[in-house]
């Protein structure tokens, strides 16, 4: 068994910066993570990394801009750690030597992002991730952190008590993917979860292959809540053969979007008069849809994202990037014609629930980054505000894991605070699903854990993974991952997309019901130990349906229309009654449903909820 202080599970930005944190508390701390650390997502993203750095600008702007776009849904504790801690995270990667783009005197370059007030966003050219991660990745290898690189984690090991509030977390199980061996890792003080987002659920998708949201998946059969799982992001601009994203800050740097009548519909049919192509992410979403749905749209599926008039220098010093990923993911030279876009899924605003120190509710386990839901976003993240979540609330979570003595929490996790308990009307029980999968926590089913000292449990927990991982191989003519995970990714980008009405979801819900019975019959045909892809793209699949499930099931839930959560039934935002969270609890096998309220009182105001326009 491996033993130390903290483990960090992935290493893509919020775990690179979750570990650094640890590390400098004095913890012995090590990543395991399923990619190598710098091809994590994290390496993905292009825009850039919202701050408030210049004179004119503060951290009280930066929390306005976020809670208007979170459509008052985010909670005010989290936004405005977000905002207040940015700076000197930002400050930080400068010093660790990131290359930001910069002006002609030397200071780092800021741009105008969606929904800012005020050109916050600071980048490096059009590859901020690349440089943010490599640059942690240093800061990694100097300070000879270890990490188990392509281990994949299968399990939590978790105590069983009856209250997921009274459990603990003691460590991971990973499966090695080079050679197959599959061991217990013992951590003393914590684990954090910083395994990133949750794209593959849908099948057409910004995010990596490796995008299947094992850590939210995980958390949630250990009994943590998962919060606000309908809210997904849909990018108004991906390409639309692939799903590549073109970076926001094409239109921050002045792009224009067109329809087939070569009309600029944002200002033409007053979808955002103000802001037009810089309005939220959904606003422009809903607007590209609804021009393709009246027949505006070009081949009836995309509209134009123009940026010729920039200039051939000005694009090759911002954003020289997207001249590549549009020729070679589209064929389309966008010096020469405009880029064919349209909405693709891109985030998960919800996630782990955890407050601001990254905490969830069962003891030693902690959560970071995409995973994570603190709630920053709310109901529509701005662009540029994922990566200083990545760095805030990893750092924090690192702090903290090591023992660092930080202020309470503000946002209570797990059933502690003021809850209500919910109800939705489904066309099929959610139903028992602890068949088949590798993934089940030992909370789930298990015997009495909670009597067992920490390296038991964690050896207990890792003798069942390598039970159900044989079995898996065991069904070598099994049906396999590949048809049921396609079910599933078609059934939600047909009915739980941009615009969502109650039968798409209900049908949405009898798919996955049915994709979850075919799975209790999933084998693995592949029976080499050594790089099975065919393995772990199974245990993966049994995240996609339980995380297929809950965005289905909150969607349901969610009688409004708030931010990216469109309701044909229900046109409307209703602060009455749904100033709240959805959360979802792992019931002995099935689903629970419960809401709290959400946090608008700040450190010195409350954010009265407005009508949010642009
Ligand atoms: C194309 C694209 C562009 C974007 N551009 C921007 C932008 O400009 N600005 C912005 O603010 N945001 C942007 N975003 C969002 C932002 O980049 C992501 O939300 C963020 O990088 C996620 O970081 P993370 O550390 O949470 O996860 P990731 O970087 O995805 O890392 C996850 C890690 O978890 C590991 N992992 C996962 N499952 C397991 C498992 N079972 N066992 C072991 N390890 C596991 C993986 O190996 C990986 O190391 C963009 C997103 C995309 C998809």
């Amino acid at each position: 068994m491996h033993e130390h202080d903290v483990i960090v599970v992935g290493a893509g930005g919020a775990g690179l910066r979750a570990a650094i944190a640890a590390q400098e508390e004095g913890a012995d701390v090590a990543i395991v993570s399923k990619l190598h650390p710098v091809r994590s997502h994290t390496g993905a993203a292009e825009g850039g990394i919202n701050a408030a750095l210049r004179e004119g600008d503060s951290w009280q702007d930066h929390a306005y801009d976020t809670m208007k776009g979170s459509d008052y849904l985010g909670d005010a504790p989290a936004i405005e750690t977000l905002a207040q801690d940015s700076p000197e995270e930002v400050i930080q990667l400068e010093h660790w030597g990131m290359a930001f783009s910069r002006e002609d005197d030397g200071t780092v370059s800021q741009r105008p992002f969606g929904g800012l007030s005020f050109p916050r966003t600071t980048y490096a050219g059009a590859e901020t991730g690349h440089q943010l991660l490599h640059t942690m990745y240093e800061q990694l290898v100097k300070r000879g952190i270890e990490v188990y690189d392509e281990w994949y984690v299968l399990d939590l090991a978790v105590s069983d008590e009856a209250e997921p509030e009274e459990r603990d977390c003691h460590g991971v199980v990973g499966y090695d993917i080079q050679s197959g061996s599959i061991e217990g890792f013992r951590a003393r003080d914590g684990v954090i979860l910083a395994t990133g987002g949750l794209g593959q659920v849908f099948d057409h998708t910004t995010n990596a292959v490796a995008n299947t949201g094992d850590g939210v998946a995980m958390a949630y059969r250990a009994g943590v809540p998962i919060e606000d799982m309908e809210f997904i992001q849909f990018h108004p601009t991906t390409l639309p053969s692939t799903g590549v994203l073109i970076t926001e800050g094409v239109r921050g740097e002045g792009g224009i979007l067109y329809n087939s009548e070569g009309e600029r519909f944002m200002f033409e049919y007053g979808y955002a008069n103000n802001d037009g192509e810089l309005a939220s992410r959904d606003v422009v979403a809903r607007a590209e849809l609804t021009e393709v749905n009246e027949g505006r749209g070009i081949e009836d599926e995309y509209v134009h994202l123009d940026m010729r008039h920039l200039g051939e220098e000005r694009i090759v010093d911002r954003l020289e990037n997207i001249i590549h990923l549009s020729e070679d993911f589209e064929g389309v030279d966008p010096l020469e014609e405009p880029m064919p876009v349209k909405p693709g899924q891109h985030y998960a605003m919800g996630g782990i629930e955890t407050d601001e120190n990254g905490e969830t509710c069962i003891s030693g386990l902690y959560a970071a980054g995409e995973c994570a839901c603190a709630s920053v976003h709310g109901s529509n993240r701005l662009g540029g505000n994922a990566l200083p979540e990545l760095i805030v609330f990893g750092a924090r979570a690192g702090h903290h894991a090591a023992g660092r003595d930080m202020k309470t929490a503000e946002i209570p996790t797990g059933k502690r605070g003021e809850w209500d308990a919910g109800d939705v009307d489904t066309p099929v029980e959610p139903g028992d699903v602890s068949g088949g999968g590798a993934g089940d926590a030992v909370a789930d089913g298990g015997a009495a854990a909670s009597d067992l000292d920490p390296r038991e449990l964690v050896e207990r927990t890792t003798e069942r993974a390598i039970a159900r991982v044989e079995a898996l191989l065991e069904n070598e003519d099994g049906r396999n991952h590949a048809e049921i995970r396609s079910e599933v990714q078609e059934s939600m980008t047909q009915h739980v997309n941009v615009f969502r009405e109650e039968a798409g979801l209900k049908q949405a819900l009898r798919d996955i019901r049915e994709a979850r019975e075919d799975y209790e019959d999933v084998g693995v045909a592949d029976q080499s130990r050594t790089f099975n892809t065919d393995l772990l793209h199974t245990i993966e699949t049994r995240n996609i349906i339980d995380l297929a499930e809950a965005i289905t099931l909150g969607a349901l839930a969610r009688e409004e229309f708030r931010g990216a959560h469109w309701r044909k039934e229900y046109q409307e935002r209703d602060d009455q009654d749904w100033l709240r969270h959805t959360l979802l609890s792992w019931n002995g096998g099935s689903p629970e449903l419960w809401f709290k309220p959400v946090i608008l009182e700040g450190e010195d105001k409350r954010y009265e909820p407005k009508i949010r326009s642009y």
